[in-house]
């Protein structure tokens, strides 16, 4: 069988994060891409399962070595997929990376074999009311999230695939049959 490349995107709640760890639990031919980062690990994470952690000299050589399928910075750090890892890894197995819109564009125009899927809620007046009443965030982190929801959702006409979120089980059966048909 052929091993592809998916890049999953969708708004912050939809819970795509779910259907992706649930699929790679009943999948042994599946696995999530490793990212680099130049942050510091946290507690409880590993080199090499949660991230590569490189230092930022590192890091900019291997920008410079045309490493990254995409890069970005977040908060002050460079965070990006490894072209090597994706590379090595699809020889024997499918590989998925929970990644914004941003990256996802940028991965297609590096690899342009990258699968687009994108995960909306079935409605997006719901999440972004269920957002709103998270409790634990200031108006102005509500804000900036229902922006961020607004703008990932405005890019769906670039992505291949589009699934609706509304029954878990479904929604990962429909990423499976993205992965077993491409
Ligand atoms: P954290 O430091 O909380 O693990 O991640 C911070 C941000 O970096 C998150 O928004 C996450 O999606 C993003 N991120 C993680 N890995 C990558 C990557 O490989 N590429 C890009 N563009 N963003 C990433």
């Amino acid at each position: 069988m052929k091993h592809v490349l998916l890049a999953v995107s969708g708004p912050s709640g939809v819970g795509k994060g779910t259907m992706v760890k649930t699929l790679i639990s009943r999948r042994e031919d599946v696995v999530e891409s490793v990212s680099c980062t130049t942050r510091a690990p946290r507690e409880g994470e590993v080199h090499g399962k949660h991230y590569f952690f490189l230092s930022k000299e590192e890091f900019e050589r291997r920008i410079a070595e045309n490493d990254f399928l995409e890069y970005d910075e977040h908060f002050g750090n460079y965070y990006g997929t490894p072209k090597s890892f994706v590379r090595e890894t699809l020889k024997t197995k499918s590989v998925i990376m929970e990644i914004d819109v941003v990256g996802a564009l940028n991965a297609k125009k590096t690899f342009p074999e990258c699968v687009l899927v994108m995960v909306v809620p079935p409605s997006v007046e719901e999440l972004k009311r269920r957002l709103s009443g998270r409790g634990s965030e200031t108006e102005e982190q509500i804000l900036g999230r229902l922006a961020r929801m607004d703008y990932e959702l405005s890019h769906k006409d670039e992505y291949d695939h589009i699934i609706v979120n509304d029954d878990l089980e479904k929604a990962i059966a429909d990423l499976m049959k993205i992965i077993d048909g491409e």
